[in-house]
């Protein structure tokens, strides 16, 4: 057994002119959360309990595509997805079209300790939220300024966004598009497409769990979901591993990412890091997600093929990082 490891991300595919400041602000958000987990771990909680503290930390701060802060559907509102997963039994919740919910990766975790179910979406899940009180909010509460004006540049362009990139099919969209995607695409302006987070753990007793939480991507149609609360594309654990992705969702579902590198340790007798990086390699078109990972012996990985991914680990020998870019 080698000791408890986390890992966490604030999501794929990050403007590399990102203000300092954020940059900044988003690696004190992701140390911050490191350290609770690891307090939790020090106090000998499992994985499970681990990940849902974590995550519910990165959706109640605005800075990230989660909770407070979520990206917005074409109509301007929040429709949010989350998934749980215990590795050792393969327990799994997922929610998805929550506009009410305050915690949606709670909620996921009530459907795998509460309902009879696995994934409960829209109407449905809001009313088993309701019957398990759970804290509600008003949509307004999830909706920031920073992403009504992101929201604003993907429609001029008519693109559905998820990260810094000038959408294609912009050259149609007229002057003033183009200036608003000049702007998105660097220069002084506080807005960037926020992206999903996740949480990935190794207890010392060396069961695995996942979650991950999402608004989605920026201008998405109403409705759609993406790969963040399915189990097998962007979250998975088992007895051996467990990980967390993210990025443009219909890429991870198309390469059943999250199971694919529990498939290749298994199948393949290949260790973690090697793995996560196989599975980047053959299963996703360029350019577009990332993951991180954990394994039951300890070890700790991730990997994207896009220009960033904030995220950052730690282990129980004293190692933490947090990090960007390459
Ligand atoms: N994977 C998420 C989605 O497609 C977006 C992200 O990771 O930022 O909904």
């Amino acid at each position: 057994m080698g000791g408890w490891s986390i890992a966490v991300h604030g999501g794929a595919g990050v403007d590399p002119n990102l203000p300092v400041q954020r940059q900044e602000e988003a690696k004190q958000l992701l140390t911050r959360c490191l350290n609770l987990g690891i307090s939790a771990l020090r106090c000998s909680l499992p994985a499970i309990d681990v990940v849902e503290i974590v995550v519910r930390e990165l959706e109640t701060d605005p800075l990230f595509n989660s909770g407070r802060g979520a990206a917005l559907t074409e109509k301007g509102t929040v429709e949010m997805e989350a998934s749980i997963m215990d590795g050792p039994k393969r327990r799994c919740g997922a929610v998805s079209g929550l506009t009410t919910v305050k915690n949606p990766i709670s909620l996921a975790r009530l459907v795998m300790d509460k309902s009879p179910h696995s994934y409960l979406a829209f109407s449905g899940a809001e009313e088993f939220a309701k019957q398990q009180g759970v804290e509600l909010v008003d949509n307004d509460y999830f909706i920031t300024e920073d992403n009504l004006g992101m929201l604003k540049l993907a429609k001029e362009a008519n693109a559905i966004m998820f990260d810094y990139r000038i959408p294609i099919g912009l050259e149609t969209c007229g002057a003033g598009a183009m200036e608003s995607a000049l702007q998105m695409n660097g220069l002084p302006i506080s807005i960037y497409a926020p992206e999903t987070v996740g949480c990935v753990v190794v207890d010392s007793q060396g069961s695995c769990a996942a979650a991950t939480s999402t608004g989605g991507l920026m201008n998405k149609m109403s409705g759609r979901i993406g790969d963040s609360p399915l189990i097998g594309s962007g979250t998975y654990a088992c007895d051996i591993c467990a990980v967390s992705c993210t990025g443009e969702g219909e890429a991870i579902i198309r390469g059943t990412l999250a199971r694919d590198v529990a498939a290749v340790m298994e199948y393949k007798g290949l260790p973690l890091q090697e793995a996560v990086d196989f599975v980047i390699k053959h299963r996703l078109d360029d350019g577009k997600a990332g993951m991180i990972a954990v394994s039951n012996k300890g070890e700790v990985a991730y990997g994207f093929n896009c220009v960033g991914m904030f995220r950052g680990c730690a282990t129980e020998d004293g190692f933490m990082e947090v990090g960007i870019w390459e």
